[in-house]
């Protein structure tokens, strides 16, 4: 598959077709906040043609021309149906997720704003059918590939290390993610499935610390930051947010700004939390750690890490949403790690709705220091020929 590049061509991004520079013109990006004076790139990013081309559901809904998917999902009426009933549920999953595409597929973004605004919310609702869902599969727990059918709910703890009760770490606005999302109001999990040796929130990852939140509270603090125009999205991350799936929904039952979702995470999850989160996920922002199974085994604790995120990444792209790929480039990962991946990509997304950055910013903390391949930074080489690589293949790049 060839990457995509844009000049005026036309493209089908609004239910009608436009061009480039209409697509453009359409938004008006003036009251998106910034960071001026710390991150000067978060408002040229605002002038980035590539940037607001590839993500244009994104600035659409931060500029009000279109709506969060949580909110749709939260107006989109479901068959009444028994929250003990996992199996049900599913199958009311399964032909609503269908309408519910086709509904956003053949409505321009004009025809949802009015229909939400004519719509009440029912009480079984899509979202509020995820929400239940999710806290079935707490009961038995496979939001992750590790899969280790425990009952959260009764206190049991798997892989991640969290029970029913998500923690959170910390939360604020964070002024340090790539310029499309600054300033971003951030949800650090604590826990992860991963067992990274290198990583560098290891503090929250690998110990459960942090507090208990009820769910209203967080959506309240989302609701005021978005009024008082601070944020650009509500990044979901941790550790990783996945084992968190059912509190985040729980959070979003009670959430009304109308601000992009973030999905940071490593990409882990099991194809039943991809259904559970399509439909709310407005922005995809994985890692892509790893270009085989046995780096990513033993750097991760991650078994057939390969085979899952790009499972993962072909059952988003397809879904056509929009993605930034996170790629931290180890040292001595070069040919094993990086160029596949950065290959991977080429080759198999398309690349119409994504971005990539490669990452510089690798040190050897945690318990980097016992693996002699990565137990140093890297070097000005080694970034420089991983992106060489990247611009030979023409990826679309960020950073
Ligand atoms: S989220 Fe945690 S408990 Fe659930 S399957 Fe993954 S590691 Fe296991």
């Amino acid at each position: 598959m060839t990457s995509w590049s844009f000049s005026d061509e036309s493209i089908d991004y609004t239910g009608c077709c436009m061009s480039a520079r209409d697509v453009i013109a359409d938004l008006d990006l003036s009251g998106i906040p910034t960071v001026p004076f710390w991150r000067p790139d978060s408002v040229a990013i605002l002038r980035d043609k590539d940037a607001i081309i590839r993500f244009n559901r994104y600035w659409r809904i931060l500029s009000g021309k279109s709506l969060a998917k949580y909110l749709i999902a939260k107006k989109f009426a479901v068959d009444e149906y028994d929250p003990l009933d996992e199996n049900s549920m599913w199958r009311i999953h399964r032909d609503y997720m269908e309408e519910f595409h086709d509904f956003l597929n053949t409505r321009n973004d004009r025809e949802i704003l009015d229909w939400y605004e004519k719509s009440s919310f029912p009480h079984y609702n899509l979202l509020r059918l995820k929400h239940d869902l999710s806290n079935a599969i707490v009961k038995s727990c496979r939001f992750c590939e590790f899969k280790c059918n425990i009952n959260r709910a009764e206190g049991a703890v798997g892989r991640c290390r969290v029970d029913a009760k998500s923690r959170i770490a910390s939360i604020f606005v964070h002024i340090g993610e790539e310029p499309e999302l600054v300033p971003s109001y951030t949800i650090f999990f604590s826990g992860c499935n991963f067992r990274c040796v290198y990583c560098q929130n290891w503090d929250i990852s690998q110990r459960i610390t942090g507090v208990h939140l009820p769910p209203i509270e967080v959506a309240i603090r989302i609701d005021e930051r978005f009024q008082a125009n601070e944020i650009r999205n509500v990044n979901w991350v941790g550790g990783d947010p996945t084992p968190n799936i059912h509190f985040i929904l729980g959070v979003l039952l009670y959430t009304n700004s109308n601000v992009p979702q973030v999905w940071n995470s490593n990409f882990y999850n099991s194809i039943e939390a991809l259904q559970i989160l399509d439909g709310v996920i407005d922005l995809w922002l994985p890692d892509f750690k790893y270009g085989n199974n046995e780096c990513a085994t033993r750097l991760s604790g991650a078994p057939r890490y390969f085979d899952v995120v790009t499972r993962n990444f072909k059952i988003v792209n397809g879904n056509g949403d929009e993605i930034l790929i996170r790629h931290l480039v180890l040292p001595n990962h070069l040919d094993c790690c990086t160029k596949p991946i950065l290959r991977w990509i080429h080759d198999n997304l398309d690349l119409s709705k994504v971005r990539v950055n490669v990452m510089a910013q690798y040190r050897p903390e945690y318990q980097a220091s016992a693996y002699k391949d990565i137990s140093r930074r890297l070097t000005k080489d080694e970034f420089n020929e991983a992106i060489q690589y990247a611009r030979k293949l023409e990826l679309p790049l960020t950073s």
